[in-house]
């Protein structure tokens, strides 16, 4: 009999080949399949006419056949099969490739819908490789249809079929695991119809009600491991840090601290040196929120300055190597004049020069350690670790790990967070550690001049370009995709997308219209060495314009970089604009900002006018929350700071337009962990059991 634990290998039809590009999708069991969700949903219930002739997205027609369908042979493996067929408005031809089986599904007067993109072939509407269903008036068809992601060698129409035999199989013998007070109090659905209704969903309504029930999972799992590792860090208690001067530190730095910067290292001066809490714990658990720019980083080396002066050592943990690198050229010149040594741990190090850094952790011959968040989830010992860093930055998601993780038990925590997360969600998320607010800009910091431009200003923005290097500034371009293929998971997914822009293209677009200057390419796929050699390149100014994805919005400092242009500007999130915005004005030239958007929906107008107008990051991200929901505050496995960052997995948790199920979830979340610290009871035993894989490090303490 099949289960949930079985492999792919007992479906009929799965062998040794597919179970190995299933592997590719990390699916290796019947559950994994069933939770192998839809990226998208194709809407095939809108059937517009022929005659609105919309080249650039998919829809449905319903037509009717005309014409006996012709096959020729063009080439030894080409052949093609026509036919035509007509709406009350129009006809067009339908072609099929090397499908000359389609001669004996289309018949003369019969009915289909189709759907796919149309296209004009010489004035003519032409229609290629739809997909159809026989349409009999009066007879409903499916209306969403999923999109699943796919691999090499594996189709969407094979992924259909597998997890339908998957979810017929084994979608009755999925115990729910969350009790029944729970579901209905957050009037959720079963689990087995949000798994039945995520893939197949009856109705739009039957599939929000999926993605809610799924979402809210998600985050419960997610807040119960938090509130779990943080009662166990509890645990152990926290080391101390001597008291010390901290002018010693203050006056190596170039400039005067902002009184916020002066009062978040006040924060962590009383949590890593003065008793002040009374319980026999005493960790600091801090998250430092402040805008992009507003002076973070040193309020970290403040704390690596009081851990080091003590003796104790210090990681900073990074989302991208790229920052890893940025905070090591930083940290090691101002930590080597006062005799500490500092190491740098990217992947791109090797094998004997890790081999190095692991024996200057053991020995405690390295004072500081910077590198990804891979640092401490490899095979690392340290002599006395007494401080863990995360610069998040804004994706949450990561911070759990370092709270996670068994070698920090008794080091202090700090976490730097660039997205102001309004506060609502801040609760919900950090609810157990203490916040710290940069509320402030270093003086002089000049505000970025923001425009919003459709594609007829194409030119005049490339002569805007030219100006800004001739000036002597330089240039970033982002775009949402590296290639053709979509890389953000939209939050209101049932729409149609607009057109996507990518950064080879435009790489090889711009590179012909500005032939003298360097222009490179920087995205998720770029290796390790070339990345390096890009970012020193245009840290030096020998590159002029840089495009990228989103890799660049995580506190990429060139200070003469003076004008960021966002492609497809509306496919962002509105904290997300601004964090890329804050990549320019670092410096004291003047800067621009310019948004890309050709979508004509008023509500992307709307939203884009916003970083017109506003300079704030917290009203920015409460007016992103108001206008899209919490689902860019959750990091989703598509955006690429994630995706090298390996922090918790959010499927559906990101396309959560729901605050209050935010809120509800986190909050189920504590009462169950404050009732049942060891999540026993045998009501919580199956929630358990789930979130036993991601918390491994200290599923001891749960049974
Ligand atoms: P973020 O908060 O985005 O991480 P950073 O820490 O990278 O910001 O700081 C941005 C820039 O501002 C850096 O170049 C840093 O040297 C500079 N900076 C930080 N604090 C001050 C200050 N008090 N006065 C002037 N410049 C500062
Ligand atoms: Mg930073």
């Amino acid at each position: 009999m099949l289960t949930p634990e079985s492999s792919v290998l007992q479906l009929s039809g799965v062998g040794k080949a597919r179970a190995a590009q299933l592997e590719r999708l990390g699916i290796s069991t019947l559950k994994d399949l069933i939770y192998c969700f839809p990226k998208s949903y194709e809407d095939r219930g809108n059937i517009i006419p022929l005659s609105l002739i919309d080249e650039y997205n998919a829809h449905a027609y319903v037509l009717t056949v005309a014409s006996e369908v012709k096959t020729a042979k063009i080439r030894q493996n080409l052949s093609i099969s026509k036919f035509r067929a007509f709406d009350d408005s129009a006809s067009c031809e339908v072609v099929f490739f090397n499908a000359p089986y389609v001669k004996d599904v289309f018949h003369i007067g019969a009915t289909f819908r189709f759907f796919g993109k149309i296209s004009i072939v010489k004035g003519k509407i032409q229609f290629s490789n739809p997909k159809y269903e026989p349409y009999i008036e009066g007879e409903p068809l499916s209306r969403f249809f999923p999109v699943y992601p796919l691999t090499e060698g594996l189709s969407g129409k094979i992924m259909d079929k597998l997890i339908e035999k998957a979810l017929s199989a084994i979608s009755e013998q999925i115990k729910d695991p969350l009790p029944e007070t729970i579901r209905l109090d957050n009037s959720l659905p079963t689990l087995t119809y949000a798994l039945k209704n995520i893939h197949n969903p009856e109705s739009e309504e039957a599939l929000k009600k999926a993605i809610k029930r799924l979402a809210f999972d998600e985050m419960l799992y997610f807040g119960i491991g938090v509130s779990l590792s943080r009662q166990y860090k509890n645990s152990f208690s926290g080391v101390r840090f001597s008291p010390c001067d901290m002018k010693e530190f203050t006056e190596k730095l170039p400039y005067e601290l902002t009184d916020s910067q002066k009062s978040v290292i006040n924060d962590i001066y009383s949590d890593t040196v003065i008793k002040t809490k009374t319980e026999s714990n005493s960790h600091m658990a801090r998250i430092v929120v402040g805008d992009v720019g507003s002076g973070k980083t040193v309020c970290a080396e403040a704390a690596i300055f009081l851990a080091v002066k003590s003796g104790f050592q210090a990681v900073l943990m990074a989302p991208t190597e790229i920052l890893a690198r940025q905070h090591y050229i930083e940290i090691s010149e101002l930590f080597d004049k006062m005799g500490f040594k500092t190491e740098l741990l990217v992947g791109a190090c090797g094998a004997k020069e890790k081999r190095r850094i692991y024996e200057a952790m053991k020995s405690g011959e390295g004072n500081i350690f910077i590198g990804t968040h891979a640092l401490l989830s490899e095979n690392t010992s340290f002599k006395n670790l007494g401080l863990v860093i995360t610069d998040e930055q804004h994706r949450f998601g990561v911070a759990q790990r370092a709270v996670l993780n068994d070698k920090n038990k008794s080091a202090h925590m700090l976490v730097m967070s660039a997205t102001p997360i309004p506060r609502t969600l801040a609760l919900a998320m950090y609810g157990d550690l203490d916040v710290s607010r940069i509320t402030e800009l270093p003086k002089g910091r000049q505000t970025v001049d923001t425009f919003v431009i459709d594609e007829s200003y194409r030119d005049r923005l490339n002569g805007f370009i030219e100006k800004q290097i001739s000036l002597g500034g330089q240039c970033y371009v982002v775009c949402p995709a590296i290639e053709g293929e979509d890389e953000i998971v939209k939050n209101d997914f049932l729409n149609d997308k607009p057109k996507m822009k990518n950064v080879l293209d435009f790489t090889v677009k711009l590179r012909q219209i500005f032939e003298n200057y360097r222009i490179e390419a920087l995205h998720g796929k770029t290796n390790a060495k070339e990345k390096d050699e890009i970012m020193q390149g245009f840290s030096k100014g020998e590159i002029q314009i840089l495009v990228a994805t989103t890799i660049i919005e995580v506190g990429v400092n060139v200070p003469n970089a003076t004008l960021m242009i966002i492609e497809a500007a509306d496919r962002y999130g509105l904290s997300q604009l601004h964090q890329l915005r804050g990549r320019v004005g670092r410096g004291n030239r003047k800067s621009y900002c310019v948004l890309v958007s050709d979508s004509s929906a008023q509500k992307a107008r709307e939203r884009l006018e916003i970083m017109k107008n506003s300079h704030d990051g917290f009203e920015i991200a409460n007016r992103d929350l108001e206008m899209r929901g919490p689902g860019d505050f959750f990091a989703s496995k598509n955006s690429e700071s994630f995706r090298q960052s390996g922090g918790f997995e959010f499927k559906l948790a990101n396309l959560s337009n729901d605050s209050d199920l935010v809120k509800a979830a986190f909050s189920t979340a504590k009462d169950i962990v404050a009732k049942d610290p060891t999540l026993s009871l045998p009501y919580h035993r199956a929630i358990s059991e789930e979130i036993q894989k991601f918390i491994a490090p200290i599923s001891s303490t749960i049974s």
